[in-house]
């Protein structure tokens, strides 16, 4: 196994930059550029850090976290050293001429996992953590960092396997009286576990969402103010995360934080049709943006109803009339929805259309507790899992229905990368007292 190294802070100039060293090799690489022996576990010693040849790398702090007690569950040494280029080129120079190598993306965590200190979700759910932008995303990753996902699944798969033993019992003891009592049980098992999956998929894509931020795309006729209203929703300090531009026929994205509910907001091109390609090509995106968004901001130019965009008003749309310092006549409803009267120009009425907005997000990430599926991979493993468990509530033999459980099981190990259906088998048959 190589040992890697990495600069686990931020990069560029810092007071301090914490580097992690993981791997057979990382306490003689300590040794050998400090001088010292190791300190005593996770406790930090002040360090003068020299090269092979002599020459000093930094004066900084070094902590030792022997296998199996650090983040991989290998040899770790963290070295916090003075944040800068210079310092970051001395230290990789010297560890590479003592054997180490460069990181690669996500080695840290992959490591973690194949020591078994981590399992997917959790490894998972530290990506999610350093992405986390609004209140509501960090509490989501904790949550799953905390095990909630992995507690989930390996609860579910516990059950299915308990319920694969009962049937493997109907299959090896059938001569011993061991039939249809135990395959009613297993049935009645696996039809309660069912439900509970299903209901966990049945959670409008909340943990995704939240994950991804609520996507609204702003849609209306060109000079309709759709760039004026974004700029203006950026301009909130309070509110903007980040901001992403592409070019103007594009689709430009912000990202607010709604009252801790991560929310990006599109601008897309005026919708209008266009003999130029790359305007046409700007007006499809749009469309593309508006099907695949959670919520549609529909803008409109002061008493101007723009057809194409009245027609793509639904059930899932805002309705805003921009250019209210303009004095038009106002309808109250459009397309059957309520109107909000804004301003681009003058900020008029955005403290409504805000609060608007962040009700509407809630409303589609708010929901009876935390959603546990997180991420895609996780309703594909779930509907996988089911997919198998209707089957074998319909099989024929006895055979087929445990080959079905079997699959099942593995479609949740996939969650949480725990697909020793097996092992965990022997585990239950030993508490099982038929034949011996
Ligand atoms: P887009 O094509 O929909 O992105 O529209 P823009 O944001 O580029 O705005 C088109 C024109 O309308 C610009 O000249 C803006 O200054 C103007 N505009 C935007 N919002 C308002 C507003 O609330 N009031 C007034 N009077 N003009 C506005």
């Amino acid at each position: 196994m190589d040992t890697i190294y990495a600069l686990a802070s931020g990069a560029g100039r810092a007071g301090i930059a914490i580097y992690r060293l993981s791997g057979p090799q990382a306490g003689v690489a300590l040794v050998a550029l400090s001088g010292r022996p190791l300190p005593p576990p996770r406790q930090a010693m002040r360090v003068k850090l020299t090269d092979g040849a002599g020459e000093a790398i930094d004066d900084g702090l070094a902590l030792w976290f022997p296998a199996p007690f650090s983040f991989t569950g290998e040899d770790v040494v963290e070295l916090q050293l003075h944040g800068g280029r210079a310092v970051a080129n001395a230290l990789g120079e010297a560890l590479v001429e003592l054997g180490l190598r460069p990181a690669e993306a996500g080695e840290f965590s992959k490591r973690a996992v194949l020591e078994g200190k981590l399992d997917f979700t959790r490894a998972e759910a530290v990506a999610d953590l350093i992405d986390a932008e609004t209140a509501a995303q960090r509490r989501q990753a904790l949550h799953q960092m905390g095990g909630a996902l992995e507690a989930l699944v390996e609860g579910w798969r516990a059950k299915l396997v308990r319920a694969l033993a009962l049937v493997e019992a109907v299959i090896d003891f059938a001569d011993e009286g061991v039939g249809e009592v135990e395959l009613d049980r297993a049935a009645a098992q696996i039809e309660a576990l069912a439900g509970e999956m299903a209901a966990s998929l049945a959670d409008r894509r909340r943990g995704e969402r939240l994950r991804d931020g609520v996507h609204v795309a702003i849609l209306g006729a060109p000079n309709a103010g759709k760039s004026s209203l974004l700029n203006r929703l950026a301009g909130r300090e309070a509110a903007i995360v980040s901001a992403t531009a592409g070019t103007t026929r594009d689709v430009i994205e912000i990202h607010l934080d709604l009252g801790g509910w991560p929310v990006v907001v599109a601008d897309t091109a005026g919708l209008r049709d266009s003999a130029c390609a790359i305007e046409a090509e700007g007006v499809r995106r749009a469309l593309a943006r508006a099907e695949a968004a959670d919520l549609k901001l529909a803008l409109f130019d002061g008493a101007v109803i723009d057809p194409a965009t009245l027609a793509l008003v639904d059930g899932d749309t805002m309705v805003v009339v921009n250019k209210a310092d303009l004095a038009g006549e106002v309808p109250a409803e459009l397309a059957g929805r309520p109107v909000l009267a804004v301003s681009a120009l003058t900020g008029h009425g955005f403290d409504q259309l805000l609060a608007a907005l962040e009700a509407e997000v809630a409303a589609r990430l708010e929901g009876g507790g935390a959603a546990p599926l997180t991420r895609q991979r996780h309703r594909a493993a779930v509907a996988e899992c089911l997919a198998a468990l209707g089957r074998f509530a319909a099989a024929p033999e006895v055979e087929l229905a445990a080959e079905d459980l079997r699959l099942a099981a593995r479609a949740l190990g996939r969650i949480t990368g725990r697909i020793d259906v097996e092992e965990l088998l022997d585990v239950v048959f030993r508490d099982f007292c038929i034949g011996k």
